[in-house]
This record gives structure tokens, C-alpha cells and sequence, in this order.
């Protein structure tokens, strides 16, 4: 006699763990190749002002933390799995969408940038003014699509801890980072900039 199986149809639309776990990878991995390039034309340029304060460096390793250690100890080792819960059927889908958005917006932005994308806050020697592209509208695209980034890792690691840690880690950079990082472009590009300030928006295009 053939045994049924009959899996109910949520059941079955639902991504598992490990399709999760996959497209959490895929994003992960298409995030460093398309900043690999860009840092390594930066180890090319001459720094002329560095605001980088222990302050933004203990926030940058907490940042790599948050969303790199913690989200590959829970993807690759059982040493998280206290703080599992089960993952939300559609979830997943948004997860998808936001990295899916994040990338293309992580990759304009460092295209748009150029030689003038640094990891920390510095000017270097012949920064320009980017205020076309993904810089038209908004002042932070690379930040939005950080965001977003972090946004699809809490939606596809269905983990309280490696989910959560990246939203929160890169919160307390922007928090401390952003103010610092417009004062500093001020000093830089002054009325360019001011102007530059009043005709967008930080994060959101005409919103926010
Ligand atoms: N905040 C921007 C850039 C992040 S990279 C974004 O989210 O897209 C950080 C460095 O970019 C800063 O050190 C600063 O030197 C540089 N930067 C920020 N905005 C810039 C702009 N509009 N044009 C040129 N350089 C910029």
C-alpha cells in the first residue's frame, strides 16, 4: 500500500531553515564581492582628514560582530540554537526582497562613490562632492542599503540573537556616526553641501 504524506500547503510554502539559511549566504557573500573592489581602491588613496575615534572603531567591531561572526556562527554551528524560534512562512520572501533591494542599492552607491568611499569617516586627498545617482535624492544611500541589509538578516535567520544582532549593532553606529559624519562633510564642502543637505532626505527619498 502506498503511504500518503499529505503536507498542509502552508507547511509546504514555507522556506525551511536551511533554504533560509542559504539565501541569508547568498546575500552575504554578493555583499563582500561588491565591496572588494571599492576597498581596494581605497588602500590606494591618501587620507587628508581622519574623524575615525576610538568611539566609531569599538562600534565598527561590534558591527562586525553583529553582522558577520554571529550570523555565521548560528548559519554553520549549533552554539546559538537556545535562541531559536520558528521562522514566519512569508517571511522569508521579505527577507529576499530587502536583500534583493539592499544589493542593488549597496552597489549603486559604491559605484556612484567611487574613490571617495572609505569604511570609516575620512576624507582623502581630491574628495569631490557625489550628489548624482543614488545620491541624488538621498544623502545615505550606502546607509539605506546597510539598513536593509540588516533588515533581510533578522527576516531570514529566524534567531533571536544572530537576527537581531545586526539591527542592533549597526543602529548604534549610525546613531553616533551620522551627525559626525555630515558635520565633517560640512567643514569639507560647506555651502556645496548645506545646499546639498536641503534638497534631500538622509535615508528615504522625500521622506525621511
Ligand atoms: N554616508 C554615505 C557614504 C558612506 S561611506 C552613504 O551612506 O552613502 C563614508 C564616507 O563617504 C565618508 O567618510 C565620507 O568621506 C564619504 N561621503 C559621504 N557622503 C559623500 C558624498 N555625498 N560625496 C562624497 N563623499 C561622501
Amino acid at each position: 500500500m502506498v503511504k500518503r504524506v499529505y503536507i498542509a500547503s502552508s507547511e509546504a510554502d514555507a522556506m525551511n531553515t536551511l533554504t533560509l539559511k542559504i539565501l541569508f549566504l547568498i546575500g552575504f557573500v554578493s555583499a563582500f564581492a561588491i565591496r572588494s573592489p571599492y576597498q581596494r581602491e581605497n588602500k590606494k588613496n591618501t587620507v587628508s582628514v581622519d574623524r575615525k575615534t576610538a568611539q566609531e572603531k569599538i562600534l565598527l567591531v561590534l558591527v562586525f560582530i553583529g553582522m558577520v561572526i554571529l550570523p555565521l556562527i548560528y548559519v554553520f554551528s549549533p552554539w546559538l540554537r537556545v535562541a531559536d524560534y520558528n521562522p514566519v512562512p512569508w517571511v522569508g520572501y521579505l527577507g529576499v526582497l530587502c536583500f534583493g533591494i539592499s544589493l542593488w542599492l549597496f552597489w549603486r552607491s559604491h559605484d556612484d562613490l567611487g574613490r571617495n568611499w572609505s569604511p570609516t569617516l575620512e576624507i582623502r586627498e581630491g574628495h569631490t562632492l557625489i550628489s548624482n545617482g543614488v545620491y541624488q535624492t538621498i544623502r545615505h544611500p550606502m546607509y539605506t542599503a546597510i539598513w536593509l541589509w540588516c533588515a533581510a538578516q533578522a527576516l531570514l535567520l529566524p534567531n533571536w540573537i544572530a537576527g537581531l544582532a545586526g539591527l542592533i549593532s549597526f543602529a548604534a553606529l549610525y546613531i553616533f556616526r551620522i551627525g559626525n559624519e555630515e558635520q565633517m562633510m560640512l567643514e569639507q564642502f560647506g555651502e556645496e553641501y548645506k545646499a546639498y543637505m536641503q534638497r534631500t532626505k538622509r535615508l528615504i527619498p522625500y521622506l525621511f
